[in-house]
């Protein structure tokens, strides 16, 4: 409704002309992507990229990628999902026109992407000339009791490398291609990489995404430019963020990882118990949605404090589900965040709630 429109973008524009913290968006399709641009958001804060491999045949490519033997066969998998992923990206883009885009590569528990039921299990040992043996003997080796301590983030780009390549050159061909359908704007890739909670690993892995989208950008002739950064949201690397910012274009706060570990709190089992806490008057609030500024928000701080001072340039968000939340929004802006992102109808709160903190400090 027009007149709605109207009002609701007239008090946004009032917000707008106190807030100093930037909103962005999490966002993984376009309709997403889109919807938040209507509401406003300037960004995409974070791109999670593990429903794109569930589309179409990806995950038939995926597993026969995770049970391939050489790197051959395994670049040869992922070679499948390419061109798929980058159209991906290129939508994401093209419906941010110019704004920052952070895509953040494959953060999955593995075992949620490897086949459980026996008819895929056996189309997967027919596709690969395999025993049905042989696949499950591949299924058994990756078992974990812990998967979300486990095999995801930036481990599985140290275990398989080829996905984080595939990842690259999604990004920055998609890139390429969209800068030059829109030479008005400025396309701006930000590749996150999950997980990281020691420099080495940040380190191990960047060299190789650096090499692989550097390749891509001199074959196309480009001038593009792209960052790398990381999550923080394992408590180490806000512990050593002072050695993780030397590598790092930005860090984000992913604050519902980083409450799991902080707490020691599964965030996929907490609500069962926590509701005797709230009863017992333990907890007033539930961490997961409200951010715990007394533990999280130190190691936040704490992160922002040392990892500033050894790279001036480093811009730092949030996208954890407490980017949406109205004082978590008022915490970040205390922090001195440079943006927050949260989900596409959440994104006005967040507008509001930084002007709030923002005239709050005048
Ligand atoms: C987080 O951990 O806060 C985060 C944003 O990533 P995900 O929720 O995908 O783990
Ligand atoms: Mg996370």
């Amino acid at each position: 409704d027009a007149t709605i429109a109207g009002e609701f973008g007239r008090i946004m524009g009032w917000a707008d002309k106190y807030r100093t913290m930037k909103v962005r968006t999490n966002a993984d399709t376009p309709a997403d992507a889109k919807k938040a641009r209507e509401l406003g958001a300037e960004g995409i804060g974070l791109c999670r990229t593990e429903h794109m491999f569930f589309e179409g045949n990806r995950i038939d490519a995926f597993r026969e990628m995770i049970c391939a033997e050489t790197v051959e066969e395994r670049e040869a998998a992922l070679e499948k999902i390419l061109p798929e992923q980058q159209g991906d990206f290129e939508k994401l883009y093209e419906a941010l026109e110019g704004n920052p885009v952070t895509i953040r590569f494959l953060d999955p528990p593995l075992h949620e992407f490897v086949p459980t039921e026996e008819e895929d299990i056996k189309k997967l040992a027919d596709a690969q000339g395999k025993t049905v043996e042989q696949i499950k003997a591949v299924i058994d080796s990756l078992h974990e009791f812990n998967p979300m301590m486990g095999h995801r983030g930036c481990r599985l780009a140290v275990t398989y490398p080829e996905i984080a390549k595939m990842q690259t050159k999604a990004v920055i061909r998609a890139a390429i291609n969209v800068q030059k359908a829109h030479p008005e704007w400025k396309v701006q890739p930000e590749i996150m990489i999950p997980l990281v909670g020691d420099i080495k690993e940040l380190k191990y892995v960047k060299k190789f995404v650096v090499e692989t989208a550097d390749a891509e950008i001199a074959a196309a002739g480009s001038d593009l430019k792209y960052e790398v950064g990381t999550m923080i949201e394992i408590p180490r690397a806000a512990l050593t963020a002072d050695e993780i910012a030397k590598e790092a274009d930005f860090f984000c706060f992913g604050t519902n990882d980083l409450t799991q570990m902080t707490y020691g709190f599964s965030r996929d089992d907490a609500g069962k118990f926590l509701d005797a806490y709230y009863d017992a008057k333990i907890f007033e609030n539930d961490p997961f949605a409200k951010l715990d500024q007394d533990g999280v928000g130190k190691l936040m701080k704490m992160a922002i404090d040392l990892g500033k001072p050894v790279n001036e340039k480093l811009h730092v968000g949030i996208c954890g589900e407490h980017g949406g939340d109205p004082s978590s929004v008022e915490f970040c802006h205390s922090l001195g965040l440079d943006y927050v992102s949260c989900s596409p109808f959440r994104v006005p709160i967040a507008r509001l709630a930084a002007a709030q903190a923002a005239i709050a400090q005048k």
